[in-house]
């Protein structure tokens, strides 16, 4: 006997199967759920649209045994501001497979809110790009319980130092005068990256994108994101090679500029 739920989710990877057929892999609050849509590549397909990569809805699915298949969808969201725009759709390719190597069979309630949140600042354009990108690793980094701990200076407790350094293998970060370790993979910060880290840490997710970060200060919190999630998750991503191949090697200042006068500057 089939079984008939009802799940919101977000298509984050499909595949063309047979002649007319899709199968996809849905974020839904309780994980990932591959699907097979039937012949909705055919022209004028009805589920077409909401089957399609990066499409969110409200999907009702049918269960045989393990395999789930499309009975009907309702759009909520395509992000079209994407589809024409190759660094976002970079970013979310790469998301996409940083939700494929870390999500479990727990409940993913949280990621498919980030995840959707994410879309909406980058096919929007209302973002820095490299921004999203930065929030998206930490904060994914904290419902995985893997996030630093930016308390205060792990050696003296200062709160906020003028020149905090930011330490990959500890996760944690101390004051320049207080740590006399020269590991080459610490970053040596500015305290508005200390705030942001926080913030990203800690925010209501309706808040979590709402701050903006100097021109100089966004590759500082980015080179970190980026440096420090590499080092807890411990694999590689092809889809981030390709982002940096589109962009330029991180930290060469590309596009902070553009940001800069985009966006404005009103915080340090
Ligand atoms: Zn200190």
């Amino acid at each position: 006997m089939p079984t008939h739920l009802t799940v919101k989710g977000l298509v984050i990877r499909e595949t063309a199967y047979g002649e007319a057929d899709r199968i996809f892999d849905l974020l839904t609050e309780n994980g990932i759920r591959t699907v097979r849509a039937r012949s909705v590549r055919k022209p004028g397909a009805k589920y077409a649209a909401v089957t399609q990569l990066f499409a969110y809805g409200e999907f009702c699915l049918r269960q045989s045994g393990e395999r789930f298949f499309l009975d009907s969808a309702v759009s909520k969201n395509q992000f079209y501001g994407l589809r024409n725009d190759l660094e976002a759709l970079a970013l979310a390719s790469y998301f996409s497979e940083l939700i494929q190597k870390t999500a479990t069979e727990q409940p993913q309630a949280q990621l498919l809110r980030l995840f959707c949140y994410a879309l909406h600042h980058l096919s929007e354009h209302d973002r820095p790009p490299l921004l999203v990108k930065a929030v998206f690793e930490l904060r994914l980094l904290t419902e995985l319980g893997l996030m630093p701990d930016m308390v205060c200076c792990k050696v003296c407790g200062e709160y906020l130092p003028a020149h905090p350094v930011l330490r990959i293998a500890e996760a944690d970060f101390a004051c320049a005068d207080c740590t006399d370790t020269t590991d080459p993979a610490d970053i040596e910060a500015k305290p508005s990256v200390i705030q942001a880290a926080r913030h990203v840490i800690f925010s209501d997710f309706d808040r979590l994108f709402q701050f903006r970060l100097k021109a100089e200060a966004l590759p500082l919190f980015a080179q970190y994101t980026e440096r420090f999630l590499l080092h807890q998750l411990g694999v590689s991503f092809h889809t981030l090679h390709f982002y940096h191949e589109l962009t330029g090697p991180p930290n060469a200042g590309a596009g902070t500029e553009r940001e800069a006068i985009q966006h404005g500057t009103d915080e340090n």
